[in-house]
Order: C-alpha cells, then structure tokens, then sequence
C-alpha cells in the first residue's frame, strides 16, 4: 500500500483526465498486492462474450512458490448469468481464483476460459474491462465521495452516481454527512466505516456494470439487516440483467440461495450443488452450516450493533 500511495493520490487529482478504458480502479487496488508476471500475446485478440459469461476452469494448477500448491487440478464451471459461490476454509485459494482470473498470475498448468476463449489469448484489458470485483478492502482515493464511487464509471451524471449508491444502501448516509456527495474520504479526508467503503465499492461496481461480477467478501462488515437489504438489491440487479456472478464467502447465510455452491478444499472441488443438495450430502458444507447456523442464533442480538460508529 505504501508504494502505491503517491501515484494513487496524483491519479486522484486528475482522475478526470484519464479514459476509463486505462483506470480500472479494481484493477489498480489488485496491482498493490502482486507482482507482474503476465504478458499479453501479440497476436490476443479482444473478449467476446459470446455466450453471456461462462467461465471454466480447467484442471488448473498453481502455486505462488513451487513447495506450496495452491490449487490442484481444479476443476469447475461458473454458469453464465447464474450465481455461484465458492467457499471453503482460510486461506484455501478462494482470492487467488479472482488473481487468476484477472491474470495476475498465470496457471502453472490447465487453463482458465471464458466463454471458451484461452484468458491467456484475450487482450488483458478486454479481459479486465469485462470483470468487476468488490475486494476485501477497498481504498478510498483522497477526493470527494462521489469522485470515489465515481471511479466505477468517468461517463456518469450525478444521478446515476446517486442511484448507484441507492441501490448499494449507501446514499442515506452520504446525505446525513456534512457536505453530502462532496465529502472528502480517505487519509485525509473524513474516515468511514469498514461497512460505508464496502457499500462504496458496490455502488462503484453497479456504475461499472461489468459483465462478470466478483463479490470477495464484500458485505462482511456489515450489519445482518443491511447485509440483507444490500445483498436483496445486490440479487435483483443480478437478475435483472442476467449476470455472471461469484461471491466468495465465509458466512453462508449470505450465499445460501446460489444457483450452485462450490466448496473447495485442498486446492480442489470437494463438493458442489445446490445448498439443499449439500445439506443433504452430510459432508463439509453441511458440517459448516450447523455450526454457523447455531452461532447465528447465539450471537442474532448482538450484530444488530456491529457497525455503530
Ligand atoms: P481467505 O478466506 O482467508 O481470504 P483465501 O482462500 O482467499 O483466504 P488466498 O488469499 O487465495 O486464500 O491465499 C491462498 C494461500 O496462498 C494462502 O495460504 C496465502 O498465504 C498464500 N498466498 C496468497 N498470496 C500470496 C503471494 N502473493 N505469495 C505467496 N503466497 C501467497
């Protein structure tokens, strides 16, 4: 993050100048973490999404240093305009799918296809132009709050900017600030909660409104009845437009009523289906829902108050 912050604050003073096709923000926040390593052949052509987004992993490999694989020979296959979650125990390689998909990494063998296009093949900025991500955590960039939500999309007017954040049960707040839309954030600015950056991030995501949507934790700090309203508009956006989408996620309260559940383990698919298919299956998944189903109702009072300020 430290290197990063010069050219984030000089790009956050300009922003108006660059083209959208070269800021995407997602991206530049994924560039703080990785290094790299992947070239984009001569001859790549650019992404067409010529069957509405289906993304296929093949038998892929990788690791970040040979004596540690990450993923072994997985296998799996995201449905296009369907939701998917992928879930599965820390530090199992959940992110790293995302890393890969936006080729940061390349796989060590196997291969990864949307729409059965090789990524390796694609322009990385057609590959990355199609895919939005709601990471862990997002930066805010030094500027004001609609500049920040703003990044998902240079076109947009001021209303569109609002109904973004409507939709991503943010506007409320950013009326009841001081100076509204024109709030600064970030280190210098007024500092905001865990929850507000994520709902930012959402509503920089449905300005972006990409074709493949990834969703990395992204309503974890949130309280249980705004994680429920978000998630709702989250859903019928989705719907509404036919989306791609994965959610990575550790509470599966929040990703219950994915079109399929994919649980990894060991690098590889372990399980998958629906939840009722996993419930009944007996195995991971279901061990994991019982546990956290009986935390829930233990702790249901208390997360009314996670995110007071
Ligand atoms: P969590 O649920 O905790 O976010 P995850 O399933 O998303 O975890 P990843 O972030 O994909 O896990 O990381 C998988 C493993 O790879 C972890 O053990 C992590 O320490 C390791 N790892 C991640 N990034 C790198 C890197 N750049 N270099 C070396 N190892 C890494």
């Amino acid at each position: 993050v430290f290197q990063l912050s010069v050219p984030l604050n000089f790009l956050g003073s300009v922003y108006r100048e660059l083209r959208q096709s070269l800021l995407d923000m997602e991206t530049l926040f994924n560039l703080q973490k990785v290094n790299i390593a992947v070239q984009e052949k001569p001859n790549a052509s650019p992404l067409t999404l010529n069957q509405g987004g289906v993304v296929r992993f093949e038998n892929v490999s990788f690791a970040y240093r040979p004596d540690r694989p990450i993923l072994s020979d997985l296998t799996m296959t995201i449905p296009a305009g369907r939701k998917v979650a992928i879930v599965g125990p820390s530090g199992c390689g959940k992110s790293t799918i995302l890393r890969l998909l936006f080729r940061f990494y390349d796989v060590q063998s196997g291969r990864i296809t949307i729409d059965g296009q090789d990524i390796r093949d694609v322009t990385l900025e057609s590959l990355r132009k199609s895919i939005g991500v709601v990471p862990q955590d997002t930066p805010l960039f030094n500027d004001t709050i609609e500049h920040n939500i703003r990044y998902g999309n240079v076109d947009a007017s001021h209303e569109e900017v609002v109904a973004a954040a409507k939709r991503a049960q943010v506007h409320d707040i950013v009326e009841g600030l001081p100076e509204g839309y024109a709030t600064q954030v970030g280190e210098r600015g007024m500092m905001i909660s865990g929850g507000e950056k994520q709902r930012l991030a959402v509503s920089r995501l449905i300005l972006k409104d990409p074709p493949l949507l990834f969703f990395d934790e992204a309503t974890s700090a949130l309280d249980t009845h705004t994680e429920q309203l978000l998630l709702g508009n989250i859903n019928g956006i989705l719907k509404e437009k036919a989306r791609t989408s994965v959610f990575v996620a550790h509470r599966l309260r929040t990703i219950y009523d994915s079109d399929v559940i994919i649980v990894l383990k060991d690098g590889t698919v372990a399980e998958q289906g629906t939840h009722e298919q996993l419930v009944e299956n007996n195995g991971i998944y279901s061990e994991l829902w019982s546990a956290q189903e009986m935390l829930f109702t233990e702790e249901g009072e208390e997360e009314g108050q996670a995110e007071g300020r």
